[in-house]
Protein backbone atom coordinates (compact mmCIF):
# COMPACT_ATOMS: atom_id res chain seq x y z
CA UNK A 1 0.00 0.00 0.00
CA UNK A 2 1.51 3.45 -0.89
CA UNK A 3 1.73 6.20 1.51
CA UNK A 4 -1.02 7.97 -0.21
CA UNK A 5 -3.60 5.36 0.03
CA UNK A 6 -2.79 4.77 3.42
CA UNK A 7 -3.42 9.05 4.29
CA UNK A 8 -6.74 8.50 2.12
CA UNK A 9 -7.69 5.76 4.54
CA UNK A 10 -6.60 6.92 7.53
CA UNK A 11 -8.34 10.56 6.39
CA UNK A 12 -11.16 8.54 5.59
CA UNK A 13 -11.83 6.77 8.84
CA UNK A 14 -10.90 10.13 10.75
CA UNK A 15 -14.64 11.68 8.84
CA UNK A 16 -16.20 8.61 9.61
CA UNK A 17 -15.74 8.90 13.10
CA UNK A 18 -16.37 12.29 13.22
CA UNK A 19 -19.58 11.85 11.23
CA UNK A 20 -21.33 8.78 13.39
CA UNK A 21 -20.00 10.90 16.84
CA UNK A 22 -22.27 14.00 15.47
CA UNK A 23 -24.91 12.01 14.57
CA UNK A 24 -24.59 10.65 18.11
CA UNK A 25 -24.35 13.83 20.07
CA UNK A 26 -27.09 15.37 17.97
CA UNK A 27 -29.68 12.61 19.25
CA UNK A 28 -28.18 13.19 22.81
CA UNK A 29 -28.75 16.91 22.79
CA UNK A 30 -32.18 16.73 21.15
CA UNK A 31 -33.07 15.36 23.98
CA UNK A 32 -31.83 17.76 27.04
CA UNK A 33 -34.56 20.22 26.27
CA UNK A 34 -37.22 18.27 26.84
CA UNK A 35 -39.51 17.33 29.82
CA UNK A 36 -37.24 15.30 32.73
CA UNK A 37 -39.12 11.92 33.04
CA UNK A 38 -37.23 11.06 36.45
CA UNK A 39 -39.10 11.22 39.50
CA UNK A 40 -38.05 10.75 43.09
CA UNK A 41 -40.04 7.42 43.87
CA UNK A 42 -40.96 7.31 46.85
CA UNK A 43 -41.46 10.57 47.90
CA UNK A 44 -43.32 11.60 45.08
CA UNK A 45 -45.67 9.41 43.62
CA UNK A 46 -45.37 7.85 39.87
CA UNK A 47 -48.18 7.56 37.61
CA UNK A 48 -48.94 3.63 36.24
CA UNK A 49 -51.07 2.44 33.55
CA UNK A 50 -54.26 0.49 35.13
CA UNK A 51 -53.58 -2.37 32.50
CA UNK A 52 -49.93 -2.89 34.44
CA UNK A 53 -49.55 -6.17 35.39
CA UNK A 54 -47.57 -6.02 38.78
CA UNK A 55 -47.44 -8.20 41.86
CA UNK A 56 -51.00 -9.77 42.72
CA UNK A 57 -53.31 -9.65 45.55
CA UNK A 58 -55.89 -12.40 46.72
CA UNK A 59 -58.70 -10.86 46.76
CA UNK A 60 -61.97 -11.22 49.38
CA UNK A 61 -65.48 -10.58 49.19
CA UNK A 62 -67.36 -8.03 50.83
CA UNK A 63 -68.29 -9.79 53.58
CA UNK A 64 -64.02 -10.27 54.26
CA UNK A 65 -64.38 -14.00 52.97
CA UNK A 66 -61.33 -15.47 50.83
CA UNK A 67 -62.45 -15.79 47.39
CA UNK A 68 -60.12 -18.29 46.67
CA UNK A 69 -61.99 -21.76 46.93
CA UNK A 70 -58.15 -23.79 46.37
CA UNK A 71 -59.69 -25.19 43.02
CA UNK A 72 -56.49 -25.11 41.57
CA UNK A 73 -57.16 -24.09 37.78
CA UNK A 74 -54.90 -20.76 38.17
CA UNK A 75 -51.47 -23.04 39.50
CA UNK A 76 -52.76 -25.89 36.28
CA UNK A 77 -52.59 -22.80 34.35
CA UNK A 78 -49.32 -21.28 35.15
CA UNK A 79 -46.57 -21.68 32.40
CA UNK A 80 -43.52 -21.39 35.05
CA UNK A 81 -44.85 -23.31 37.59
CA UNK A 82 -44.88 -20.66 40.25
CA UNK A 83 -47.70 -20.99 42.08
CA UNK A 84 -47.81 -23.56 44.99
CA UNK A 85 -51.41 -24.51 46.78
CA UNK A 86 -52.47 -26.73 49.25
CA UNK A 87 -56.17 -26.64 49.88
CA UNK A 88 -58.30 -27.38 52.86
CA UNK A 89 -62.20 -28.26 53.89
CA UNK A 90 -63.95 -25.60 56.32
CA UNK A 91 -67.53 -27.23 57.26
CA UNK A 92 -68.33 -24.61 59.22
CA UNK A 93 -71.61 -22.04 58.53
CA UNK A 94 -70.37 -19.08 56.19
CA UNK A 95 -70.44 -16.95 58.43
CA UNK A 96 -67.47 -18.57 60.44
CA UNK A 97 -65.62 -19.41 56.99
CA UNK A 98 -62.31 -18.16 55.73
CA UNK A 99 -63.46 -18.16 52.44
CA UNK A 100 -66.65 -17.88 50.30
CA UNK A 101 -67.05 -21.60 50.33
CA UNK A 102 -66.48 -24.78 52.00
CA UNK A 103 -62.77 -25.18 50.65
CA UNK A 104 -59.95 -22.57 51.19
CA UNK A 105 -56.23 -22.42 50.41
CA UNK A 106 -54.23 -23.28 53.56
CA UNK A 107 -51.05 -22.27 51.77
CA UNK A 108 -50.90 -20.19 48.59
CA UNK A 109 -47.51 -19.18 47.53
CA UNK A 110 -46.73 -17.22 44.36
CA UNK A 111 -42.52 -17.44 43.18
CA UNK A 112 -41.66 -14.19 41.97
CA UNK A 113 -38.09 -15.78 40.65
CA UNK A 114 -40.51 -18.05 38.19
CA UNK A 115 -43.81 -15.33 37.43
CA UNK A 116 -43.59 -14.15 33.93
CA UNK A 117 -46.21 -11.82 34.70
CA UNK A 118 -48.14 -13.74 32.02
CA UNK A 119 -51.73 -12.64 33.53
CA UNK A 120 -52.82 -16.67 32.58
CA UNK A 121 -53.68 -16.90 36.68
CA UNK A 122 -55.60 -14.25 36.51
CA UNK A 123 -57.83 -15.88 33.30
CA UNK A 124 -58.19 -19.03 34.77
CA UNK A 125 -59.95 -17.92 38.41
CA UNK A 126 -63.11 -18.61 38.01
CA UNK A 127 -63.91 -16.40 41.73
CA UNK A 128 -61.67 -13.61 41.31
CA UNK A 129 -59.60 -14.22 43.64
CA UNK A 130 -56.15 -13.44 41.75
CA UNK A 131 -55.78 -10.31 40.25
CA UNK A 132 -52.61 -8.15 39.66
CA UNK A 133 -52.12 -5.61 41.67
CA UNK A 134 -49.63 -2.48 40.29
CA UNK A 135 -46.96 -3.06 43.01
CA UNK A 136 -43.21 -3.19 41.52
CA UNK A 137 -40.83 -2.72 44.63
CA UNK A 138 -39.38 -6.16 44.20
CA UNK A 139 -36.31 -5.58 45.16
CA UNK A 140 -35.04 -8.81 47.27
CA UNK A 141 -31.54 -10.12 48.97
CA UNK A 142 -32.52 -13.42 48.67
CA UNK A 143 -33.72 -15.98 46.20
CA UNK A 144 -36.29 -16.88 49.08
CA UNK A 145 -37.43 -13.51 49.92
CA UNK A 146 -39.11 -14.02 46.25
CA UNK A 147 -41.68 -16.34 47.35
CA UNK A 148 -45.14 -14.30 48.70
CA UNK A 149 -47.44 -16.37 50.72
CA UNK A 150 -51.38 -16.10 51.09
CA UNK A 151 -51.03 -13.16 54.08
CA UNK A 152 -48.95 -10.75 52.26
CA UNK A 153 -50.31 -11.52 48.39
CA UNK A 154 -54.16 -10.95 50.86
CA UNK A 155 -52.52 -7.92 52.39
CA UNK A 156 -51.68 -6.70 48.81
CA UNK A 157 -55.01 -5.75 48.29
CA UNK A 158 -54.76 -3.08 50.54
CA UNK A 159 -51.86 -1.25 48.93
CA UNK A 160 -54.04 -0.24 46.35
CA UNK A 161 -54.41 3.35 45.95
CA UNK A 162 -58.01 3.18 44.63
CA UNK A 163 -59.42 0.45 46.95
CA UNK A 164 -60.60 1.01 50.40
CA UNK A 165 -62.10 -1.79 52.71
CA UNK A 166 -65.83 -2.53 53.18
CA UNK A 167 -67.14 -1.74 56.59
CA UNK A 168 -66.92 -5.81 57.10
CA UNK A 169 -63.50 -6.03 54.98
CA UNK A 170 -62.30 -3.30 58.06
CA UNK A 171 -60.97 -5.54 60.33
CA UNK A 172 -59.13 -7.85 57.97
CA UNK A 173 -58.03 -5.39 56.81
CA UNK A 174 -56.50 -3.53 59.80
CA UNK A 175 -54.66 -6.88 60.30
CA UNK A 176 -53.08 -7.10 57.07
CA UNK A 177 -52.12 -3.51 56.67
CA UNK A 178 -49.12 -2.26 54.72
CA UNK A 179 -48.58 0.98 53.40
CA UNK A 180 -50.35 2.10 50.18
CA UNK A 181 -48.41 2.42 46.96
CA UNK A 182 -47.44 5.68 46.07
CA UNK A 183 -49.02 6.04 42.79
CA UNK A 184 -51.13 7.10 40.61
CA UNK A 185 -53.68 5.07 38.11
CA UNK A 186 -54.16 6.58 35.06
S1 LIG B 1 -48.79 -14.32 36.05
FE1 LIG B 1 -48.37 -16.13 34.74
S2 LIG B 1 -46.38 -16.87 35.42
FE2 LIG B 1 -47.12 -15.47 37.02
S3 LIG B 1 -48.16 -16.80 38.50
FE3 LIG B 1 -49.72 -16.10 37.04
S4 LIG B 1 -49.84 -17.68 35.43
FE4 LIG B 1 -47.92 -17.98 36.57
S1 LIG C 1 -56.92 -18.24 43.09
FE1 LIG C 1 -58.74 -18.76 41.88
S2 LIG C 1 -58.05 -20.30 40.41
FE2 LIG C 1 -56.48 -20.18 42.02
S3 LIG C 1 -57.03 -21.79 43.47
FE3 LIG C 1 -57.96 -19.88 44.19
S4 LIG C 1 -60.05 -19.89 43.31
FE4 LIG C 1 -58.86 -21.41 42.17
Amino acid sequence: MSLLTSIVNTVKEVVDVARTTAQGMSVTLSHIPTKKETVSYPEEAVTIYRRFRGEHFLDVNEDGKERCVSCFLCAAACPADAIYIEGAEDPRPYAERISMDHRYAKIYQIDYGRCILCGFCVDACPTDAINHGHNFEWAVYTPGEMVKDKEYLLGNKWREPDVEPTPAQRPLAAKQKMDKLNIVLK
